[in-house]
Protein backbone atom coordinates (compact mmCIF):
# COMPACT_ATOMS: atom_id res chain seq x y z
CA UNK A 1 0.00 0.00 0.00
CA UNK A 2 0.76 3.84 -0.47
CA UNK A 3 3.36 5.38 2.27
CA UNK A 4 0.90 8.10 4.51
CA UNK A 5 2.30 11.30 4.91
CA UNK A 6 1.15 13.04 7.52
CA UNK A 7 0.56 17.15 7.91
CA UNK A 8 1.09 18.26 11.71
CA UNK A 9 1.41 21.47 13.24
CA UNK A 10 -0.23 23.62 15.63
CA UNK A 11 -3.38 25.09 14.39
CA UNK A 12 -3.80 28.24 12.08
CA UNK A 13 -0.27 27.61 10.79
CA UNK A 14 -1.61 26.46 7.09
CA UNK A 15 -2.04 22.77 7.46
CA UNK A 16 -5.44 22.51 5.38
CA UNK A 17 -4.30 24.93 3.23
CA UNK A 18 -1.13 22.76 2.15
CA UNK A 19 -3.85 19.46 1.91
CA UNK A 20 -5.71 21.54 -0.40
CA UNK A 21 -2.16 22.29 -2.16
CA UNK A 22 -1.04 18.84 -2.86
CA UNK A 23 -4.26 16.95 -3.48
CA UNK A 24 -5.27 19.89 -5.67
CA UNK A 25 -8.72 20.37 -4.25
CA UNK A 26 -10.42 22.45 -1.79
CA UNK A 27 -11.26 19.48 0.06
CA UNK A 28 -10.16 20.68 3.42
CA UNK A 29 -12.24 23.38 5.23
CA UNK A 30 -9.67 26.54 5.80
CA UNK A 31 -11.02 28.46 8.59
CA UNK A 32 -9.01 31.71 10.26
CA UNK A 33 -10.66 30.16 13.47
CA UNK A 34 -8.44 27.26 14.71
CA UNK A 35 -9.93 23.58 15.13
CA UNK A 36 -12.60 24.09 12.32
CA UNK A 37 -11.24 20.86 10.95
CA UNK A 38 -12.48 17.99 13.05
CA UNK A 39 -11.06 14.79 11.67
CA UNK A 40 -8.67 13.37 9.80
CA UNK A 41 -9.02 13.66 5.85
CA UNK A 42 -7.60 11.36 4.16
CA UNK A 43 -6.75 11.96 0.31
CA UNK A 44 -4.19 10.50 -2.64
CA UNK A 45 -1.33 12.49 -3.87
CA UNK A 46 1.48 12.36 -6.20
CA UNK A 47 4.77 14.15 -6.93
CA UNK A 48 7.12 13.49 -9.43
CA UNK A 49 5.79 9.99 -10.30
CA UNK A 50 5.30 8.68 -6.48
CA UNK A 51 2.00 8.27 -5.05
CA UNK A 52 1.67 8.42 -1.14
CA UNK A 53 -1.85 9.18 1.15
CA UNK A 54 -2.05 12.87 2.54
CA UNK A 55 -3.56 13.05 6.48
CA UNK A 56 -4.55 16.49 7.49
CA UNK A 57 -4.50 16.07 11.01
CA UNK A 58 -7.14 19.40 12.12
CA UNK A 59 -8.95 17.26 13.87
CA UNK A 60 -6.22 17.16 16.36
CA UNK A 61 -6.15 20.94 16.53
CA UNK A 62 -6.65 22.39 20.54
CA UNK A 63 -8.24 25.19 21.73
CA UNK A 64 -5.95 28.49 21.60
CA UNK A 65 -4.80 29.82 24.56
CA UNK A 66 -4.95 26.72 26.27
CA UNK A 67 -1.32 24.82 26.88
CA UNK A 68 -1.14 21.40 24.67
CA UNK A 69 -2.94 18.26 26.63
CA UNK A 70 -2.45 15.03 27.02
CA UNK A 71 -5.25 14.16 25.04
CA UNK A 72 -3.82 16.17 21.81
CA UNK A 73 -0.42 14.78 22.70
CA UNK A 74 -1.75 10.86 22.64
CA UNK A 75 -3.82 12.16 19.16
CA UNK A 76 -0.30 13.73 17.77
CA UNK A 77 1.24 10.38 18.55
CA UNK A 78 -1.34 8.39 17.23
CA UNK A 79 -0.99 10.22 14.05
CA UNK A 80 2.40 10.28 13.89
CA UNK A 81 2.34 6.50 14.93
CA UNK A 82 0.51 5.72 11.44
CA UNK A 83 2.75 8.16 9.54
CA UNK A 84 5.75 6.98 7.29
CA UNK A 85 6.61 10.78 6.71
CA UNK A 86 6.05 13.65 8.50
CA UNK A 87 5.33 16.79 7.18
CA UNK A 88 5.96 19.80 10.70
CA UNK A 89 4.48 22.77 9.48
CA UNK A 90 5.05 26.10 11.48
CA UNK A 91 4.09 29.16 10.44
CA UNK A 92 6.54 32.08 9.82
CA UNK A 93 4.52 35.08 10.31
CA UNK A 94 3.52 34.15 13.73
CA UNK A 95 7.21 32.77 14.65
CA UNK A 96 8.58 30.20 17.02
CA UNK A 97 5.95 29.54 19.67
CA UNK A 98 6.08 27.04 22.40
CA UNK A 99 3.34 24.93 21.02
CA UNK A 100 5.71 24.06 17.91
CA UNK A 101 8.77 23.11 20.35
CA UNK A 102 6.22 20.69 22.27
CA UNK A 103 4.66 18.92 19.04
CA UNK A 104 8.00 18.75 17.35
CA UNK A 105 9.30 17.01 20.22
CA UNK A 106 6.71 14.26 20.13
CA UNK A 107 7.90 13.97 16.16
CA UNK A 108 11.65 13.64 17.21
CA UNK A 109 11.35 10.63 19.29
CA UNK A 110 9.00 8.53 17.00
CA UNK A 111 11.88 8.84 14.69
CA UNK A 112 9.62 9.67 11.29
CA UNK A 113 11.67 11.05 8.86
CA UNK A 114 10.35 14.63 8.47
CA UNK A 115 10.30 17.49 6.34
CA UNK A 116 10.09 20.83 8.27
CA UNK A 117 7.66 23.35 6.28
CA UNK A 118 7.84 26.67 7.15
CA UNK A 119 4.54 28.41 5.56
CA UNK A 120 3.20 31.98 4.91
CA UNK A 121 6.44 33.24 3.19
CA UNK A 122 5.21 34.85 0.64
CA UNK A 123 8.56 37.37 0.32
CA UNK A 124 11.87 35.35 0.38
CA UNK A 125 14.06 38.53 0.85
CA UNK A 126 14.48 38.30 4.54
CA UNK A 127 15.53 34.71 5.30
CA UNK A 128 16.21 35.61 8.81
CA UNK A 129 12.65 34.55 9.14
CA UNK A 130 12.98 31.22 9.76
CA UNK A 131 16.36 30.76 11.00
CA UNK A 132 14.55 30.41 14.88
CA UNK A 133 13.22 26.80 13.27
CA UNK A 134 15.92 25.37 13.29
CA UNK A 135 16.01 25.04 17.02
CA UNK A 136 13.13 22.75 16.59
CA UNK A 137 15.83 19.53 15.79
CA UNK A 138 13.87 18.75 12.52
CA UNK A 139 16.70 19.77 10.08
CA UNK A 140 16.52 22.40 7.97
CA UNK A 141 13.40 24.47 7.57
CA UNK A 142 11.98 24.36 4.22
CA UNK A 143 10.08 28.14 3.07
CA UNK A 144 6.71 27.77 1.34
CA UNK A 145 3.69 29.38 0.68
CA UNK A 146 0.85 27.11 0.50
CA UNK A 147 -1.65 29.77 -0.13
CA UNK A 148 0.42 30.99 -3.21
CA UNK A 149 1.93 28.15 -4.13
CA UNK A 150 5.17 29.32 -3.68
CA UNK A 151 7.97 26.94 -3.18
CA UNK A 152 5.51 23.94 -2.85
CA UNK A 153 7.36 21.91 -5.63
CA UNK A 154 10.41 22.19 -3.53
CA UNK A 155 9.39 21.38 -0.83
CA UNK A 156 7.47 18.02 -2.31
CA UNK A 157 10.76 17.08 -4.21
CA UNK A 158 12.62 17.03 -0.57
CA UNK A 159 9.32 14.79 0.42
CA UNK A 160 9.00 12.12 -2.25
CA UNK A 161 12.99 11.12 -1.42
CA UNK A 162 11.90 10.23 2.30
CA UNK A 163 9.25 7.53 1.05
P1 LIG B 1 -4.71 24.92 9.90
O1 LIG B 1 -5.51 25.26 11.12
O2 LIG B 1 -3.29 24.62 10.26
O3 LIG B 1 -5.34 23.85 9.05
O4 LIG B 1 -4.64 26.27 9.00
P2 LIG B 1 -5.53 26.72 7.74
O5 LIG B 1 -5.07 26.02 6.51
O6 LIG B 1 -6.97 26.59 8.11
O7 LIG B 1 -5.11 28.25 7.60
C1 LIG B 1 -5.20 29.13 8.70
C2 LIG B 1 -5.14 30.57 8.21
O8 LIG B 1 -3.86 30.84 7.63
C3 LIG B 1 -6.17 30.90 7.12
O9 LIG B 1 -6.62 32.23 7.33
C4 LIG B 1 -5.36 30.79 5.83
O10 LIG B 1 -5.90 31.58 4.81
C5 LIG B 1 -4.00 31.31 6.30
N1 LIG B 1 -2.90 30.78 5.49
C6 LIG B 1 -2.68 29.49 5.15
N2 LIG B 1 -1.57 29.38 4.37
C7 LIG B 1 -1.11 30.63 4.19
C8 LIG B 1 0.03 31.17 3.46
O11 LIG B 1 0.80 30.48 2.80
N3 LIG B 1 0.20 32.51 3.54
C9 LIG B 1 -0.63 33.31 4.26
N4 LIG B 1 -0.34 34.62 4.28
N5 LIG B 1 -1.70 32.84 4.93
C10 LIG B 1 -1.93 31.53 4.90
MG1 LIG C 1 -7.08 22.63 9.36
Amino acid sequence: SKPIVAILGRPNVGKSTLFNRIVGGRVAIVEDTPGVTRDRLYMDAEWSGRHFTLVDTGGLDFQEDSEITGHVRTQVELAIREADVVLFVVDARAGLNPDDLEVASVVRRAHKPAVLVVNKVENFDSPEKIYDFFQLGLGDPVPVSAAEGLNTGDMLDRLVELL
